[in-house]
């Protein structure tokens, strides 16, 4: 049940020619309906004051014809699907069919009717959003054609409007006219609003991972550059002038380089993804990381100040160089990391591109000063603070 829901909301990802299969399959439901209403107009006993006999046997004939044409249609579909999964002649042909067909019977139940409207502005919706464009237009336009001419002669008087209808004489007749119309017209409404809501809710969700996967790193699976980066620009604008003041921390892993040389690039990797969950659980709620470049990371550390960034940071460094990973081998893997920390505290309107910039400086300050340190600026005074090793 969970497969069929998920197969038929994810009806954008079928093949052409499946997908050509759902305006004949729409046909033989539908038609099937017809079918049952025309026989059950026949029967009833009040029949002779309702409808032409004659033009509905006639109706009642085309309509068998048309399920007959739609049942062909889809076992030719059935057996192409395997073969040819993406053809559009088939698409073209099933999406003709359908619009001309329901036209064509719509002129003996009246083409001004409501179902001929709905399937009129809702057959293109659906089209628009499951088949092909150009398909959808070209069924479309041939059907409006089709039908403006069916009125524009109705309404000349060339040919009957609603033949298959007697003119209404009293109120039940009146009342069976409409309620035949809306029958028409329900399933149409119940499919078209049915696969539009699941196809647009599936459409949703879509864009939403795949927005997820734009913003994440796809090996540690914290903030990618471009999405730390965003945020950091988020977070300037929104400091600026006047706070709370705000801080970054660029880190670069220590002599990564040899960690890839000496125990293979996956441990480096490894490395990666251990120093990202690390990072990830000793930071605050507020704050965020992301993998800046190849071995640098960059924290945002928002409503904070140098010194409460210093401690945080410290803590951070202390942590990784305490990180215990092993080789295959089963060796300890030395780990350590520098840290570049700047602060707006009094520099409010400093923008994202000159905190990148500091901090980068401080971060190669902590690699001149030898390695698993931190070096901390203060925008303002541009004085720096180191703590020690
Ligand atoms: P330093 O202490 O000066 O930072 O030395 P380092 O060796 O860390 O610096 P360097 O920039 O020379 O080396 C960074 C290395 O990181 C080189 C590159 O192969 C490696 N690297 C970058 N991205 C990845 C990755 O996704 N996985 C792995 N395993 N290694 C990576
Ligand atoms: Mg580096
Ligand atoms: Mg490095």
């Amino acid at each position: 049940m969970n497969t069929w829901r998920q197969r038929i909301a994810s009806v954008l990802e079928w093949s052409d020619t499946d997908k050509g299969m759902i305006p004949v399959i729409m046909l033989l439901l539908t038609n099937t309906q017809y079918l049952l209403w025309g026989q059950y107009a026949l029967h009833r006993p009040d029949s002779d004051k309702l409808i032409n006999a004659t033009v509905m046997h006639e109706l009642f004939f085309i309509e068998l014809c048309i399920t007959l044409g739609a049942a062909l249609l889809l076992v030719a579909g059935l057996l192409l699907r395997r073969r040819h999964p993406n053809l559009l002649a088939y698409q073209l042909v099933t999406t003709m069919y359908f619009g001309l067909t329901l036209v064509a019977c719509s002129n003996y139940v009246g083409t001004m009717e409501i179902a001929a409207g709905v399937v009129l502005l809702g057959g293109p919706v659906f089209g628009f959003i499951v088949l092909n464009r150009m398909v959808v237009w070209a069924a479309f336009i041939s059907s409006l054609i089709a039908l403006a001419t069916l009125s524009y002669l109705s309404a000349i008087g060339t040919i009957p409007y609603a033949p298959v209808f007697k003119v209404p004489t009293d109120v039940s007749s009146e009342l069976f006219w409409t309620v035949s119309s809306w029958l028409f017209a329900a399933p149409h409404i119940v499919f078209i609003v049915l696969i539009a809501d699941q196809t647009l809710n599936w459409w949703r969700k879509r864009e939403d991972t795949i927005r997820e996967l734009s913003r994440t790193d796809g090996l540690t699976g914290i903030h990618n550059r471009r999405s730390i980066i965003e945020m950091l620009d988020k977070e300037t604008a929104r400091t600026l002038r006047h706070g709370p003041p705000l801080c970054v921390v660029l880190l670069d892993l220590d002599h990564f380089k040899k960690i890839n040389d000496t125990w293979g690039h996956p441990t480096g990797d490894r490395v990666l993804i251990e120093t990202a969950r690390l990072l990830r659980s000793t930071i605050r709620q507020c704050d965020a990381v992301g993998r800046y470049g190849g071995e640098e990371f960059m924290l945002l550390l928002p409503d904070t100040t140098l010194s409460g960034a210093s401690t945080l940071v410290e803590r951070c460094r202390a942590n990784l160089a305490e990180l215990v990973i092993t080789s295959d081998s089963g060796e300890r893997i030395p780990l350590s990391g520098s840290f570049g920390l700047v602060c707006n505290e009094h520099y409010l309107s400093a923008s994202s591109e000159t905190l990148i910039k500091e901090a980068d400086d401080a971060l190669y300050r902590a690699k001149e000063g030898g390695r698993n340190c931190m070096v901390a600026l203060d925008m303002h005074s541009l004085g720096e603070l180191q703590t020690a090793r």
